[in-house]
């Protein structure tokens, strides 16, 4: 645990709220205190209201917002002495608390104040900041947890039982500081929960939180529950089929498609390798914080069914109104533990997947290290069910609001490092999908640097490489949907009567040879798309209306343009569909420099821009206008299509 306020920083901060934005940073930049968006920390000040009266504010932070990342704005300013008075009320359900809080700020556009406001406002300090911190966590979920944090703060912090987060925890902690809080109390431990610090300064309140967690931490250290042993284990490779299968399932469940991330890294492997993994996975989370990320529990193993069974019965017996209830959560597992596997992810996007596994990535120490405390003990299932199925978590999700069409499904684009290969992974990209870029050119490793992007130097006429390329893909993205088969080659004119067969065969091997070898390694891939598969073509005006000097280039796109025709014939009963663009004279790609644009030009006496628009409409044509409608021919208005040709090319009378 590491203190790392900065005086040097901090005393050119001049305000209240500026300084807690900066200690509430240093806070969330430390994972094993806060992850994504859990904790929470506030600050009261006292400011002039229009009538020049003063007025105490508790700015807290507000809901979507990250302690790491969080700016002024981010935290909401309520009226402290509604607050105050709020937590005098017997009762007051969590829908109308929110109601209260959103209507007593006095900014109406900040963001809604965290549901723990009235808790904030209790406590009789300047400064306050929540964590979830893993070591005060772990120790509070084994047996006897409340009695190890009495013997290890004593009248250092106020033990609070577990109560969850909302209007009656508030109520809960106003009992306990009204009857425990002494001058020597600096935080307030919440079983099964977290902890508080609180301070008469940012300093003060920060310095309290790192030297209460660096306490449990210690104390796990002399009881030998710190260091993990990580065992090695040999790590199985060629599984991309089994994570594309396992993918297919889980969105059916899902209703929906969902992206699946694959971790095999050692210490995750020597958890999932565990004798004991059955029990002590299947106990619940660390923090009803994760619940929403996570579900109760990761499916251990790959017996989907009982797993859904599993959940459903969970579901009924916390909920004796299962059925009137009018939001239930798809029973599908987020995080998939399995001895050969290591662990899997899956989430709507990559980004849900990456924060699912980042939380359980922290459980794992959490639960080993409790293990090595006397056993780990998570809240009894109902207490997880609560806080997974409350009113207020359900309307954020429901809020979330409608997705991009392609988000959780997958597509590969060759040929993607620059021009229509680059402009397909941009648009698809926009759609919501992750994208896997294959390239020859190194670069295409780092063009992109997100974690729904994949790049992979990939010689396309290596079948070795290709297949490797679509393990790459099920193992980060877990599957494929959507295939673009975009890299080619277009060789310098040549009439047929001097053409070699080299150079032949190497168009062939490129354009045509290359296409054919990963549609047949994409295939299977393929047909567990949850949506269905589907493939574009990038063919070329050169199909319907070939030129002279451009044999070998034509009569490549020409065949390729064939074999998808036949594909679409024999995939469909697998829901694949193949359609084919058309695109010609598309000029803001890396074979057309500007000098070559100019001599090109001038061969046909046009000036650059007549040259550009040498079509029907008169219109120059993008490598964007063609990658869009790639995108589109992946999406719901193509759905009912297969085997299309459309030409992107402005109109061109020799095709017409
Ligand atoms: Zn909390």
């Amino acid at each position: 645990m590491k203190n790392t306020w900065n005086e040097e920083v901090f005393k050119n901060i001049k305000n209240d709220v500026d300084a807690r934005v900066y200690s509430s940073r240093l806070l969330g930049k430390d994972k094993s205190l806060v992850l994504h968006g859990g904790g929470n920390t506030s600050v009261k000040a006292i400011e002039k209201n229009l009538f020049g009266e003063d007025e105490e504010i508790l700015y807290v932070k507000g809901s979507g917002w990250d302690l790491e990342t969080i700016e002024v704005e981010g935290y909401a300013p309520v009226k402290l002495e509604h607050l105050k008075r709020l937590v005098e009320l017997p009762s007051l359900p969590d829908p109308e608390m929110v109601n209260e809080l959103v209507t007593h700020m006095k900014r109406a556009s900040a963001p809604t104040p965290s549901v723990e406001a009235i808790l904030h406002a209790i406590i009789p300090y300047k400064y306050v900041d929540h964590t979830h911190a893993d070591a005060v966590v772990t120790i509070t979920n084994t047996p006897n947890g409340e009695e190890k944090i009495h013997q290890l703060y004593g009248e250092q912090v106020i033990v609070v039982p577990y109560v969850m987060p909302g209007f009656d925890l508030a109520r809960v902690c106003a009992e306990q500081l009204r009857d425990n809080l002494t001058e020597n109390t600096t935080g307030m431990v919440l079983l099964n929960h977290g902890i508080f610090s609180f301070g008469n300064s940012a300093k003060q309140s920060y310095d309290r939180m790192i030297e209460l967690v660096q306490k449990a931490e210690d104390y796990l250290q002399q009881q030998s529950a710190w260091e993990l042993e990580v065992k090695s284990v040999p790590v199985s490779n060629n599984l991309g089929m089994e994570i594309a299968g396992l993918r297919k399932q889980l969105s059916e469940i899902a209703g929906h498609p969902m992206v699946v991330s694959r971790f095999a890294d050692s210490e995750t492997m020597s958890f999932v390798s565990r004798a004991d993994l059955g029990v002590i996975a299947n106990q619940g989370p660390a923090t009803p914080d994760h619940v929403i990320r996570t579900k109760r529990l990761p499916m251990v193993g790959r017996d989907l069914d009982s797993y859904v069974s599993e959940y459903q019965n969970y579901f009924t017996e916390n909920e004796p109104l299962a059925k009137e209830r009018k939001t239930i959560l798809d029973s599908a597992p987020r995080v998939i533990l399995d001895p050969e596997l290591g662990m899997c992810t899956a989430g709507r996007s990559i980004k849900d997947a990456n924060i699912v596994a980042d939380i359980y990535k922290h459980t794992i120490r959490t639960i080993q290290r409790a293990e090595l405390l006397g056993g780990y003990r998570a809240l009894p299932a109902k207490d997880i069910f609560d806080v997974e199925y409350w009113d207020l978590e359900q309307a954020k999700l429901s809020k979330a609001g409608s997705s991009p069409i392609f988000s959780g499904e997958v597509a590969l684009v060759t040929g993607a490092a620059s021009g229509i290969g680059k402009a397909c992974v941009d648009s698809l990209l926009a759609r919501g999908a992750a994208v896997v870029g294959l390239d020859i050119n190194p670069e295409i490793e780092t063009i992109y640097k997100r974690a729904d992007y994949l790049g992979v130097v990939c010689d396309v006429t290596s079948e070795d490489g290709l297949r490797d390329a679509l393990e790459q893909t099920a193992n980060t993205f877990g599957g494929l949907d959507m295939l673009v088969l975009n890299a080619g080659m277009f060789p310098g004119g040549c009439n047929v009567a001097d053409l070699k067969m080299d150079d032949w065969r190497k168009v062939m091997t490129v354009n045509l040879d290359a296409s054919f070898a990963l549609m047949s390694i994409a295939h299977p891939y393929l047909c567990l798309a949850p949506n269905g598969g589907r493939v574009v073509v990038i063919g070329s005006k050169n199909v319907p209306a070939p030129g002279p000097g451009a044999a070998a280039y034509s009569a490549s796109k020409a065949a390729l343009n064939q074999l998808a025709r036949v594909a679409a014939l024999e995939w469909g009963e697998d829901n694949i569909r193949i359609n084919s663009v058309h695109p010609n004279a598309v000029f803001d790609t890396g074979i057309w420099t500007e000098e070559v644009l100019a001599s090109r030009a001038k061969h046909y006496g046009l000036t650059v821009d007549e040259y550009k628009t040498n079509n029907i409409l008169k219109i120059e044509v993008t490598s964007h206008d063609v990658a869009e409608l790639v995108s589109e021919m992946c999406g719901p208005l193509f759905a009912k299509t297969t085997a299309s040709q459309v030409p992107v090319d402005g109109g061109n009378d020799r095709v017409i």
